[in-house]
């Protein structure tokens, strides 16, 4: 069986070695007889591949020993409530940066638990750029500044950190964790579902700044009092452990690539092509501005929608998958996350030239 080049954008592609190395180890972990996934997450066995895991993580990013990282459920729309539960200790107003469809999510649930200032807006102009950070109408006294680092819908990212100084700094990094390095230190909380860059669905990463923790609202579900899960190193209770094993794998594969470092040098040459493409004609088109494409996801329209099921079925029968835009924003999109080999952008770029010069 041949595997076809996976372009989704959530669950997305994992890598092959470590589907391979989970078949092979699916049965009989090791030697011990059972399969992870059968096994107690309290046994000595599983918290060996937790704290591995944990490790790999910290060695990927250079996470300071004062920052937790936690492996929790729920995905990063329950982040959404759960940050806000934790991190507003009481000052009552966030401060949140509105660049498209994820971080409106954000804003309207983190609404329920506090006043919601919105700092910058780009919906004006439909997402296709970012506002100047000179522009933003932040508060000093605001619990914490909240922003999504990379729009997975629009394609729309950051190519810089905000300097938010003494306010701490949230990021949703779901689609762009991993994809390069990120200075962690410049943050107060990340996090991100597992299901785009990590590993598969049901595990979500938050890596929180220690001095932030102890403070959560009193109604905070205790499996997301960040404080408890830290203290009890993400085992409060039972986690997706068989999600978390194969995160450690990821973690692993990625270290063998050479980490964030070398796979920016990729992701970038993967998201140059595709958008060479776009841009070298009038058939295909991408609205947002040049230095704030995304390098994780390509959304892109052709000239006439009724030509959209017809390149998605020519595509998927070359063997180029779920190259269709988000359910509400129609169009193409492609998700290029680390998983995804260049030489599927390859395939995918000659596919789009192909499919040009036959309808165009
Ligand atoms: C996918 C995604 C989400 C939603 O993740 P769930 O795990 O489905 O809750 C939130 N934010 C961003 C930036 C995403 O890409």
């Amino acid at each position: 069986m041949t595997r076809a080049y996976n372009f989704c954008a959530g669950p997305a592609a994992m890598p092959e070695p470590v589907l391979a190395r989970a078949q092979q180890e699916l049965m009989n972990w090791g030697k011990s007889g059972a399969s992870i996934m059968e096994m107690s997450h309290r046994s000595a066995t599983f918290q060996d591949i937790a704290r591995h895991a944990e490790r790999g993580l910290r060695d990927l990013m250079h996470i300071p020993d004062d920052y937790a990282v936690l492996f929790l459920q729920g995905g990063a729309s329950t982040q959404f409530a759960v940050i806000p539960m934790n991190l507003l200790r009481g000052r009552g107003t966030a401060d949140y940066v509105r660049t498209g469809i994820w971080s409106d999510k954000a804003i309207e649930q983190a609404g329920k638990y506090g006043k919601v200032r919105v700092v910058a807006d780009s919906s004006a102009g439909n997402h296709t750029s970012i506002p100047e950070f000179s522009t933003w109408d932040l508060d000093p006294n605001a619990a914490y500044v909240h922003y999504t680092p990379n729009e997975t819908v629009g394609g729309l990212e950051f190519d810089w950190i905000p300097d938010t100084g003494d306010v701490p700094l949230v990021a949703d990094m779901s689609s762009t964790i991993l994809s390069r390095p990120f200075d962690v230190t410049k943050f107060a909380l990340i996090y991100a579902g597992a299901q785009k860059n990590i590993g598969p669905s049901g595990i979500t990463v938050v890596i929180v700044r220690r001095d932030l923790l102890g403070e959560a609202m009193p109604e905070t579900p205790i499996p997301f009092n960040y404080a408890v899960q830290d203290k009890d190193a993400s085992l409060y209770n039972t986690p997706p452990t068989f999600a978390w094993y194969l995160a450690d794998l990821v973690f692993d594969w990625l270290k063998a690539q050479g980490g964030p470092e070398a796979m920016a040098v990729v992701n970038q040459r993967k998201a140059q092509k595709l958008y060479d493409a776009i841009d070298a004609g009038d058939f295909y088109r991408n609205k947002v501005s040049p230095e704030c494409r995304s390098w994780m996801n390509v959304p892109f329209q052709l000239p006439d929608k009724s030509l959209d099921p017809v390149f998605l079925s020519e595509a998927e029968k070359v063997g180029l998958l779920n190259l269709n835009g988000f359910r509400t924003v129609g169009g193409m999109r492609a998700s290029l996350y680390n998983a995804v080999p260049e030489a599927g952008v390859d395939r995918l770029v000659q596919f789009m030239n192909e499919f040009e010069s036959r309808y165009g």
